[in-house]
Parts: C-alpha cells; sequence; structure tokens
C-alpha cells in the first residue's frame, strides 16, 4: 500500500486558551472548491471522538457564553452533528436561553438537494421556522457554503443566532459573527489564494489534494 504522506506530515496544533482541544493539519498546496490553500486542517478526531467532541463541546461553550444568548436549535453542516449534540448538551447546562417548550435543544442537518441546495423538509421545518439558530461547522475559508446555509435558514424562518466553527479565518459574515476554536493564528502562516493567483500553482507546484470539510482526496 503507498503510504499516505499528507497523513504522516501531519501535525498537531492545540487550541490557544484550552490545551485540551488539538486539531491535526499538514502543510502543502491543496484546492478546496473555492480557493487554493496552504494548509490542509483535519478536524476528524474532534468530529468522530466522543471524549474528544465533548472537550471541543465544553471549549466552544466558553466561546459563546455571554455572546450568544438564545438558542433553540443547532443546525450542523459538515459532518459535526455529534459534536452538536454535545455542544447542545452543554448549553443547556444554565446561562442559555431557550424558547423550545420542553427545555431541549434542537440538533439537525439539512439536506442537500440533487442540485446542492440546503433544503429541509416538513418534519424538521419547526426546529427551524421562528427558533434561534446556531450553526456549527467544521472549517471555513471563503465561507461560501456557511453563506448559502445561512441564506436556507433564513429562508425557512430561522433567526440566526451566530455561527460556531472548529476552525475560521474569520470572526464575522456578512454581520453573523462566527466564535471558531481555532483561527488561522493557530496556524502559522496560514494562507487561502484565488486559485488564479496562487503562488504554488505560478511556480509550477502541483497541487497534492482536493480538501473540504470532511477531509481529502489526493489527486
Ligand atoms: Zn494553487
Amino acid at each position: 500500500m503507498q503510504q499516505d504522506d499528507i497523513r504522516t506530515r501531519m501535525v498537531k496544533f492545540y487550541a490557544r486558551g484550552d490545551r485540551h482541544v488539538t486539531i491535526n493539519a499538514t502543510q502543502g498546496h491543496f484546492a478546496t472548491s473555492q480557493s487554493h490553500i496552504n494548509y490542509y486542517i483535519d478536524v476528524t478526531r474532534l468530529k468522530v471522538r466522543v471524549s474528544e467532541a465533548e472537550e471541543a463541546a465544553r471549549s466552544l461553550r466558553q466561546k459563546l457564553l455571554h455572546n450568544v444568548e438564545t438558542v433553540d436549535t443547532i443546525v450542523c453542516l459538515d459532518g459535526t452533528e455529534v459534536l452538536g449534540a454535545f455542544l447542545g448538551q452543554e448549553l443547556e447546562k444554565g446561562d442559555f436561553r431557550m424558547t423550545n417548550k420542553h427545555e431541549t435543544m434542537y440538533v439537525v442537518e439539512p439536506e442537500e438537494n440533487s442540485i446542492h441546495q440546503f433544503m429541509f423538509r416538513e418534519n424538521i421545518r419547526p426546529s427551524i421556522e421562528g427558533k434561534n439558530i446556531l450553526l456549527l461547522v467544521a472549517t471555513m475559508t471563503t465561507g461560501e457554503t456557511v453563506k448559502k446555509s445561512l441564506e436556507c435558514i433564513e429562508y425557512y424562518g430561522g433567526i440566526i443566532q451566530g455561527v460556531a466553527a472548529i476552525f475560521s479565518t474569520t470572526t464575522d459574515i456578512d454581520g453573523t459573527k462566527v466564535y471558531p476554536l481555532f483561527d488561522q493564528e493557530d496556524l502559522p502562516g496560514y494562507a487561502t489564494y484565488a486559485p488564479h493567483e496562487c503562488p504554488f500553482c505560478k511556480q509550477g507546484t502541483p497541487l497534492e489534494a482536493m480538501v473540504n470539510a470532511y477531509g481529502y482526496s489526493k489527486l
């Protein structure tokens, strides 16, 4: 079996202010659907390992505290449902308000239809319409997918209270606040380029992989 050097080159990075929360990242030349980047960020552990998801949820709660007041529903993107469930549990512990009747939070994910639009079916809509929504995403670089999902939530009548992210390069997206566990300061030299301005492409360095918030596919 061919050795996967993207995995072997991975380095562990610690969250500023919470050494219990870590992500992996590999430096190189990668493409997302919108941009070229010099780091592949791997947040898999925080999404799929119960103890790490729990720790990340605790840490996210601290970021949201005193910033987001009311959350009825967490909308999960990028396969963040496990983290979303723990985050819901953390936010139910007090200090956050809720308008839901049974004093419990909803954790949902949008469905992507055949033309790549996000949608919520009838059975899920009561957890969106008129509800205070926290959007949870894995990694955000250009923010195009996040913008698309915020529009979708608003279309279904949700009231957006903020975006929680494992990694984000921005703390504001069209006026909506973003609360990331990690930002580009945690990854020294992190850079994102428009594909036609990418310095690696200009040097003739080949792309190593296509990446998204779920992972990477080598080229
Ligand atoms: Zn490039």
